[in-house]
């Protein structure tokens, strides 16, 4: 068996070929997604900077504090970079891209690192490095995609420990369950936890609902949401998300058939995910299976989101977005419906756009499970 070979000069020759695409002369990153993505190296969300230094030609840098660099895994297409307690490490990044006319500056960098560098740069203007790597990074390869499947296939199995009652519910508290699925999600071979929603009953309506002291009872719904980040051999995380629900009881026929509805939208909206067609097309087969139910105000949110080495991230399912889907974009599809007061349901799978049509990256059940 041959070696795989690490991805991330393929990712620096993509990045750079972008640069010259939108006339940007340098892209600058640190905390945030992009970074490991480009390097492989996460940087600590620390007051000391850590920064990817792209310019279009020329050496990469990865301007990192002294006592972080041992961490660094070397790679041959990044120069380290190593700055001392009282070195100043702002001017060790602007030396690099002075002369620089665009730079495209990290997402989730913090706000105080770009208003520095902006004050050594006057004569520069700034973009968000998104519009440079976001269409890159939205576009997985056969790496990504196996990693993505990996992830999902994970919290497949704690899905499927959920529908069959192996996790206890009734009697437990959300943030009990909440906490046990987080174990669960670790045990399975991701490296962190990114979510775990437990909604019980009415705070089921609530989309985002934060899992608390609310005690689970008999005959009513459950809805779980979770997913962490799961590391492949070079550091980079990628994304688990999933969500299903379950009935503590025997399902009464109305709320049968508003799940009904649900599945339904979300059927059509994995069935609509083809090579070629518009994002907002997949999000609004959805919408008009919900909407002809008459459920249509209650569906409150996006169809979906891409999702990589980050949890959201392009392209999104939603009205407006004109993006044409392409082989390798990888997304959720997850409508909702939300009844305030009552209950909510989601139903969630992460699809992967192949030439062959959309491929589930989740095969837990889809069903309202009942347990009683
Ligand atoms: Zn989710
Ligand atoms: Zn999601
Ligand atoms: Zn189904």
């Amino acid at each position: 068996m041959t070696e795989p070979t690490a991805p991330f000069s393929a990712r620096l020759g993509r990045v750079r070929a972008r640069l010259d695409e939108l006339g940007v002369d340098a892209l600058l990153v640190s905390v945030g997604p992009d970074l490991p993505w480009l390097t492989g190296y996460e940087a600590m969300p620390l007051e000391r900077l850590t920064m990817a230094v792209v310019t279009r030609r020329g050496d990469c840098a990865l301007v990192v504090p002294a006592l972080e660099a041992p961490r660094v895994v070397r790679r041959e297409h990044f120069e380290v970079v190593p700055w001392g307690e009282s070195d100043d490490p702002i001017a060790l990044v602007a030396d690099r891209v002075a002369g620089a006319g665009r730079i495209a500056f990290g997402d989730r960098t913090w706000a105080r690192f770009l208003i520095e560098i902006q004050d050594r740069l006057p004569g520069a203007t700034f973009v968000r490095s998104n519009e440079v790597t976001g269409p890159l990074r939205a576009v997985k390869d056969d790496h990504e995609i196996a990693m993505l499947r990996r992830a999902g296939a994970a919290v497949d199995g704690i899905a499927a420990d959920l529908q069959s009652g192996a996790i206890a519910l009734v009697g437990r508290t959300e943030a009990e369950v909440s906490a046990e699925l987080g174990r669960r999600i670790v045990d399975a071979g991701h490296h962190r936890v990114n979510f775990a929603i437990v909604a019980a009953g009415a705070n089921a309506a609530s989309p985002h609902h934060e899992a608390g002291g609310r005690v689970i009872g008999d005959d009513e719904v459950v809805l779980c949401d979770f997913g962490g980040t799961m590391f492949d051999e070079w550091g980079v995380g990628y994304c688990s998300d999933i969500t299903r629900c379950v009935w503590t009881g025997e399902i009464p026929a109305d709320v049968a058939a508003i799940y009904g509805v649900l599945h339904e939208a979300q059927a059509a909206g994995v069935a609509a995910g083809r090579v070629g067609v518009r994002c907002e097309d997949v999000d609004r087969a959805c919408r008009d299976v919900i909407d002809a139910a008459g459920y249509g105000e209650f569906f409150i949110h996006r169809t979906g989101h891409g999702i990589g080495v980050e949890e959201h991230e392009d392209p999104y399912m939603v009205t407006g977005n004109t993006t044409v889907l392409a082989e390798g974009h990888c997304y959720s599809v997850e409508p909702g419906i939300y009844l305030p007061g009552r209950l909510g349901f989601r139903l969630e799978d992460i699809v992967i756009a192949t030439a062959d049509g959309p491929s589930p990256a989740n095969h837990a059940d889809h069903a309202l499970a009942a347990l009683s």
